[in-house]
């Protein structure tokens, strides 16, 4: 696999670039422009720099290459579901009958836009076991955040507004207790047992008349299935408490199983996550909220309905607990997970689960030949090792490890989450890499760990091949510098 670029100098800002009167040079000056957009619109005396187009095409495409995508290579970021993109999908969110829809259209003129949010609401309620689905949250987070005001506003009108607890596993993403936090709920952080389970006798001993909601991952995020998710979900719910499934990854259950059929009443998906959707960098999500049917009537509105042959939004919801999220919410992205839900069919879906599996665990096995993989048991989409032996025999951390990939051309994994897992790498290939490159990836994992016995230095100073190497990740917390500022002259 190629390294990246090393050459190491930052590219100049595009504002730093040019010279005066280097614009326009190959259409003569104004006269596109002007037949183009309205005369008052355009304006002499901004302070753009004039730079030729094929001194602005390079620059954004060197900075292009200076990234690391899907696109580029393996990407196994644990919890995070980096899978190929098909571009189809792009292609139909960009078809100009979606993409210049105005906020405001009335819904006469906006019936396929409409169509593709229902058909896309019915599909995942069936597909996960819920009663409705509001498309509305744009992220996992913000779902989360929804689900709880839900939850509140559902107990509010039941009068039981003692219940002020959230219960939450100590594998947990972190978003789910500060989701709770933000709700104003306090948290219960609830340990693992030995297997990395929740054991249903801690949720017993935790459970009460103040429990409001407990929020939990299955598969969790240590890629381990909650075989005795009825027990917990039973406890819950005799002490009056409502079950929230984090289903950010579904990767290893879409097609499968349901969280519905789990017990589960409130629910969110990414689809930027399972469903196709390109992220990272905090793009654009896209996080859908189910819930089940006592709670329909909570959910965020606009909801989309159906009468008859007409596909309207229906925001006359009085119990909703409002939008999150202005207008349609992040539309694109409907149009990408129904092409997707489509272009694979019902078997398809659980198809691309079994192979997550299936790639999870050929990794699981195969790193397990040289480092420590602390759960050794059949995971679901992702799997966790430590480099905690491998630390205390070289001094060599998941850091390095993760740095010295880089090197190689891969992404790093997900390190030091979840946080009970001592050095911790959390790993997830997704179904759609090819056996060839995972044995590439293992092969590579393989040489770090040998580099580390017997050249740690070079793992110290890992990247050399990168744009940027080690960043002083306390200083970029402390002083981000986030603002372009023009030199002094
Ligand atoms: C990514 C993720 C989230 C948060 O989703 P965002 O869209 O990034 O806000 C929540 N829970 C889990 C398990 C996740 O992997």
């Amino acid at each position: 696999m190629p390294a990246q670029s090393s050459d190491r100098t930052l590219s100049p800002l595009i504002f730093e670039m040019g010279q005066d009167g280097r614009a326009n040079a190959y259409v003569e000056r104004g006269k596109p422009l002007e037949s183009f957009f309205p005369k008052d619109a355009l304006r002499d005396d901004l302070p753009l720099p004039d730079n030729t187009e094929l001194d602005v095409v390079r620059h954004y495409t060197r900075l292009s290459q200076r990234t690391f995508g899907i696109d580029m290579g393996f990407y196994p970021l644990g919890s995070c579901t980096m899978k190929y993109n098909p571009k189809i999908n792009d292609a139909l969110a960009g078809l100009r009958e979606f993409a210049e829809l105005h906020p405001f259209v009335p819904d006469e003129l906006a019936q396929g836009a409409l169509q593709v949010m229902y058909e896309l609401e019915r599909s995942l309620s069936s597909l996960f076991g819920m009663e409705a689905f509001s498309l509305n949250p744009a992220a996992g987070a913000q779902a989360e955040l929804a689900a709880l005001l839900v939850s509140k506003k559902y107990f509010r009108d039941r009068g039981e507004t003692r219940r002020n607890k959230v219960i939450v596993p100590d594998t947990a993403h972190g978003t789910n207790p500060a989701s709770a936090a933000m709700c104003g709920y306090s948290v219960i952080s609830l340990r693992s047992d030995a297997r990395g389970r929740v054991d249903p006798a801690e949720i017993r001993r935790v459970v009460g008349a103040d429990t409001a909601v407990c929020m939990m991952t299955n598969p969790n995020t240590l890629g381990l299935f909650e075989e005795r998710i009825h027990e917990i979900a039973d406890a819950v719910h005799e002490a009056g408490g409502l079950m929230y499934y984090d289903g950010a990854n579904a990767n290893a259950l879409m097609g499968n199983a349901r969280p519905g059929d789990m017990g589960f009443d409130l629910m969110h998906l990414n689809t930027h996550k399972t469903f196709t959707i390109p992220h990272g960098g905090g793009g654009a999500g896209h996080g859908p909220l189910g819930v089940a049917k006592h709670l329909v009537e909570y959910l965020p509105v606009p909801y989309v309905v159906r009468d008859g042959d007409w596909f309207r939004l229906d925001f006359d919801r009085p119990k909703s607990i409002g939008p999150v999220r202005s207008f349609w919410s992040n539309f694109a992205h409907a149009v990408r997970a129904l092409a997707y839900l489509y272009a694979n069919g019902a078997e398809g879906l659980a198809r691309v689960s079994q192979y997550a599996v299936l790639n999870a665990n050929y990794l699981r096995v195969k790193v397990a030949e040289f480092l420590e993989t602390p759960y050794a048991e059949i995971c679901r989409h992702e799997f966790v090792a430590s480099a905690q032996p491998l630390k205390k025999e070289t001094g060599v951390r998941a850091l390095d490890i993760a740095k010295a990939l880089l090197d190689r051309g891969f992404m790093a994994p997900t390190v030091y989450f979840p946080l009970i897992v001592p050095e911790c790498l959390m790993i997830e290939p997704t179904e759609t890499e090819s056996k060839e490159t995972l044995d590439e990836f293992v092969e590579a994992l393989r040489e770090i760990v040998a580099a580390a016995k017997s050249n740690p230095q070079e793992l110290f100073e890992a990247p050399v091949t990168t744009v940027v190497g080690r960043v002083d990740e306390t200083r970029a917390a402390r002083q981000p510098d986030l603002r372009w500022r023009p030199k002094p002259a």
